[in-house]
């Protein structure tokens, strides 16, 4: 019997890893369960744009310049600190715009198809911003997007297959690009030996891991991955629309850039407005036009936990709170008619489970109503994310408790089977 508010009391007090609620922002009366979606806000988060802004109020213009570190270079920066969180060099990483546009431009620099490999490969569960984006290149080089992209396909409608991924990789694939973690059911999926058969193929690979950044671990430099984007507002708690981050492996700096602009140009010439394109020879090359200097201030202040509890430390207890959240369900959800979308070796799984119920839309309403605020994704699944930072086993206790209340007293049914425009 783990469903018991002792036990998860008793869990709480002994586990080697302890939620650090003071130093969020918390919501008041609030379970806060939606981290996948927007992590709640760390105060030293605040506290960084705060002093960023103060710093542009006092000193307007030479805060390019006068600043330390001068925000002239802030992307240089938040990559020293974002890097080896992923495993990688700094200079490999740069901070810019949002994933969606550093899909465009990392395809932009690595897709070059010859005549014998010229396919794309993408997967039918990634969440749909890849696929539109890489769609577009392909028109603007005259290519035909259904010709090129090639799609390997769930067997069962939740999770991936790296058998089936890599029987796909032929001698006609030119670029691989998929999601590190799903984002509906949550499947990690095995980046080292996918990239090893990539290459071993000739093939270049890249995942986006908007799920799996601040939840997972990850090594680029070791599984010599050939780039990544991620977002910073999910597990890297940097807030609503928080600037995004690239990685491109060394071996491609002296490619093209997908989007010249002059953020990218080497710095001691970049203000000498030259007509000819002349970029940083790393991913700071991948800069584009101005910095989005107070929506990247609150990376900074976010990353020092990372760097303060360890991602190793932040990923083992992520694990143990899935889990417990799993073992929860099984025991008391399951006689409800409520199934796991989640794998379950903990190896193959991110930072969220997914529960499955065909009422799902209205359960996912009544908990919202009741202090737990978890998010829904079409047709049936209500994500729950026990993010380590915020989320303790008492929390998930009381999910369940709640989640077993909207049951029994099937308070689901005062709610309308539609979900909102922002699911
Ligand atoms: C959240 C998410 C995105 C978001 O892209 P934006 O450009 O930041 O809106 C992209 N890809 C995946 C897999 C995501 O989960």
């Amino acid at each position: 019997m783990k469903f018991n508010l002792e036990e998860a009391r008793r869990q709480d007090q002994e586990d080697s890893f302890k939620a650090i609620k003071h130093e969020f922002n918390m919501i008041e009366n609030t379970i806060y369960m939606d981290g996948n979606s927007l992590g709640l806000f760390p105060k030293a988060a605040e506290e960084n744009l705060l002093k960023v802004l103060q710093a542009y109020k006092s000193m307007g213009i030479d805060v390019w310049s006068k600043t330390n570190p001068p925000l002239f270079l802030y992307q240089d920066t938040l990559a020293e600190l974002m890097a080896p969180i992923f495993g990688a060099k700094a200079s490999e990483v740069t901070i810019h715009s949002n994933t969606t546009v550093n899909i465009y431009s990392l395809m932009a620099t690595l897709y070059q198809p010859t005549e014998t490999r010229k396919k794309i490969l993408v997967d039918d569960l990634n969440f749909p911003t890849g696929r539109y984006t890489i769609e577009s290149l392909l028109r603007t080089k005259g290519l035909n997007p259904e010709e090129v992209i090639m799609e390997v396909n769930s067997r069962d409608g939740q999770f991936l297959e790296e058998d089936a991924i890599i029987e796909m990789m032929t001698d006609e694939i030119a670029v691989i690009f998929l999601p590190a973690v799903l984002y509906r059911s949550g499947q990690l999926l095995d980046m080292k030996s996918l990239t090893q058969a990539a290459h071993e193929k000739g093939i270049i690979i890249g995942f986006d891991c908007s799920h799996s950044a601040g939840s997972v671990i990850h090594e680029f430099d070791h599984w010599d991955v050939d780039f990544a984007v991620w977002c910073t507002y999910k597990y890297l708690n940097s807030g609503p629309g928080a600037n995004a981050a690239l990685f491109l492996n060394e071996k491609h700096h002296h490619l093209p850039v997908g989007i010249q602009g002059w953020q990218g140009y080497k710095k001691d010439k970049q203000f000498d407005l030259l007509n000819h394109f002349d970029n940083v020879k790393d991913a700071s090359g991948w800069q584009t036009g101005t910095q989005n200097i107070l929506s990247m201030a609150p990376i900074e202040g976010a990353l020092k936990l990372f760097h303060e509890h360890g991602m190793k430390n932040i990923r083992e207890k992520s694990i143990r709170l899935t889990q417990y959240l799993i073992d929860l369900i099984e025991e008391v959800l399951s006689s409800y008619g409520f199934t796991i979308g989640t794998p379950k070796e903990p190896l193959r799984r991110g930072g969220h489970v997914a529960l499955i119920h065909e009422e799902a839309i209205r359960i996912n309403a009544a908990l919202k109503d009741l202090g737990v605020l978890p998010d829904f994704r079409a047709p049936n699944v209500i994500r729950l994310a026990p993010v380590a930072f915020y989320v303790d086993y008492e929390d998930l206790y009381h999910t369940v408790r709640i989640i077993k209340l909207i049951m029994d007293e099937k308070i689901y049914e005062q709610y309308d089977n539609k979900r909102g425009t922002v699911a």
